[in-house]
This record gives structure tokens, sequence and C-alpha cells, in this order.
């Protein structure tokens, strides 16, 4: 058996059609900020995709580029100008920055209703508290995913291997939104493959290439592989190649996850100006 492919592509044409289709109703196309402090390869290129993929569906959107030795004064008082600029409907401050400065104050000046990565603490309190809000885009991908090719997660078992603040913990409340029963299983969760086994939806968001083989997957289930490592030059999945073999349904890499995660930042400057604009 061969599992029926999840291709990212598909869900981000749908979406972006959906964001087009909405924008050309709006009186003014909501306007996406993009920081990126330094010339980091990995950060260059996906600010440029999200740039790309918001200016071909209508959105204004603009990056702001900040030198490699920029103060953490200097980048939040550039934060604040942008919560400030009523402009602006979406604020997106490329991670990582370089290492002399604090993501957590620069993830805190960002104003919450602008917040299109929904780090802010109000953003993660709002999801978990089950109201309104700016949700991480990865999670929202994967919710996605499952959407497109109607894969119900009500009363399903789902295990996220992987608990990080970006990925882990906010899928798993979209997932209990859904009403899945959820485990979360890390790097000191005791026997994973049998925590794995039971699972109806596998989502890998560790980031070690492979982790996740045939043995752990039931057969027929649905696995969401978000993990990425470059192995010899090449992106590699959490999930190794012969899980092709057992699941029902399996995101490639790549092709699969990441491509979502894309299509949600525009979503989410959609989602925020039509809630500050009155637009909703
Ligand atoms: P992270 O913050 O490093 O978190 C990794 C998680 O994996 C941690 O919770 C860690 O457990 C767990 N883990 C590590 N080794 C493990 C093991 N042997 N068994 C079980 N769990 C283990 O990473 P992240 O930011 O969530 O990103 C995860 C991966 O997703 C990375 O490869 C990243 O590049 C990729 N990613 C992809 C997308 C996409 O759109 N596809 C988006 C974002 C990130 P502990 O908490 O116990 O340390």
């Amino acid at each position: 058996m061969a599992a029926d492919r999840l291709d990212g592509r598909a869900v981000s044409d749908a979406i972006a059609a959906r964001v087009a289709t909405r924008l050309l109703e709006l009186p003014t196309a909501p306007k996406l900020v993009f920081v990126r402090v330094g010339e980091d390869p990995a950060s260059v290129y996906y600010v440029r995709s999200k740039q790309r993929l918001a200016e071909r569906v209508g959105l204004r959107a603009e990056t702001r580029v900040l030198a490699d030795d920029t103060d953490q004064a200097a980048l939040e008082a550039m934060v604040r100008e942008l919560n400030d600029d009523d402009d602006v409907d979406g604020i997106l401050v490329q991670l990582p920055l370089p290492d002399h400065l604090d993501e957590r104050p620069v993830l805190e000046a960002i104003d919450p209703d602008k917040d299109v990565d929904g780090f802010h603490p109000v953003n993660v309190g709002r999801l978990w508290s089950g109201l309104d809000g700016l949700v991480p885009c990865t999670p929202l991908g994967l919710i996605a995913i499952l959407d497109h090719y109607e894969i119900s997660l009500h009363g399903a078992r789902v295990v996220i291997v992987g608990r990080s603040n970006l990925v882990g913990k906010p899928v798993a409340a979209l997932c209990l939104r859904r009403h899945a029963t959820v485990t979360l299983a890390h790097s000191r969760t005791r026997d994973l493959a049998g925590v794995v086994r039971e699972a109806d939806v596998v989502i890998a968001a560790v980031g070690r290439a492979g982790i996740v083989t045939a043995d752990m997957v039931r057969t027929g289930a649905t696995v969401l592989d978000v993990g990425m490592t470059r192995v010899d030059g090449k992106i590699v999945g959490d999930v190794a190649p012969d899980v092709w073999d057992v699941a029902g349904a399996l995101t490639p890499m790549p092709g699969g996850t990441g491509l979502a995660t894309v299509a949600m930042v525009i979503q989410n400057t959609l989602t925020a100006a039509e809630k500050r604009r009155g637009w909703a």
C-alpha cells in the first residue's frame, strides 16, 4: 500500500485563491511588513517567498532590513513604529535573530492584533482559552492540510512529537479545539514508538531526519511531517521513507507542510486586517 500524498502546493494554492478573492471585496489591500535582521540565507529565502506570495494574492508587502549588528533598542523601536502605523496590518519579525539579540522582548513588543506569527503571549493565551486571535502559521497550516483533504480530527487520537512553542504546543491546542484526543510526546517520552503507534494522526515536529519509522506508525494513519533537516544538501523530514508503505496519507518533504505554513502568513494578514479595520 502506498499512502496518499497530502500535497502542500495544492493546499497553498487553495488558500491563496480564497485570500485573493476576499481581497477583491475589501476597500484597501491589507499591508504586511517583514522585519529581517542581517543576511542569514535561510531567512532571506523565507522572507522572499512569503513576500512573493503576499504580493501575488494582492496584499501590500514590504521588507525592512536591519544590519547584522543592529542593537536590541533599534529593533524594538522599529517594531513600535510599525505598531503605531495605522496603515500596517501585519508585522512579522523573521526568526532566528542574530545571537546578540533577545527574541522574547521583540516578540512581546509586537501589537498582538498585528502579530501574524501568533507568538505574542496574548495570542498564546487566546488560543488556549478558545478565543479569537492570531495563531502560529505552521500549526494553522497543518490543520489546513487536514481540512483540504477532509481528514476529520473529531474523536481521533493525535500524537504530536515535539512540544515547542512554535509547532507542538499550538497545534495541540488546535487539535483539541477540533475534539481530538491529544498526546504531546518529546525527548523524555518513554516508549516513543508505542505512543506513536496509538495515533490515528501523527504530527512529527522534531527536526531529526527519519525519527518516525514505519514500525511506529499504525497502518492507515495520517502522518504530517514538519521536521526539516539538511542532509547532504537535501531537506529531509522527520518521517522515514518506509512510512509511505504503511500510512494512509502523508505529507511529502519538501512539498508538504512548509508550503502550507507560508500560505498561512497571508491568511493571518487578512484575518488581522479584517478584525483591526472592522471588515470581518
Ligand atoms: P524545537 O524547538 O527544537 O523542538 C523540537 C522538539 O522535538 C522538542 O520538543 C524536543 O523535545 C523534541 N525532541 C527532540 N529529540 C527528540 C527525540 N529523540 N524524541 C522525541 N522528541 C524529541 O524545534 P521546532 O522549532 O519545533 O521545529 C521542529 C522542526 O520543525 C525543525 O526541524 C524545524 O526546522 C521544523 N519546522 C518546520 C516548519 C514547516 O513549515 N514545515 C515550520 C517550523 C519548523 P524536548 O522539548 O524534550 O527538548
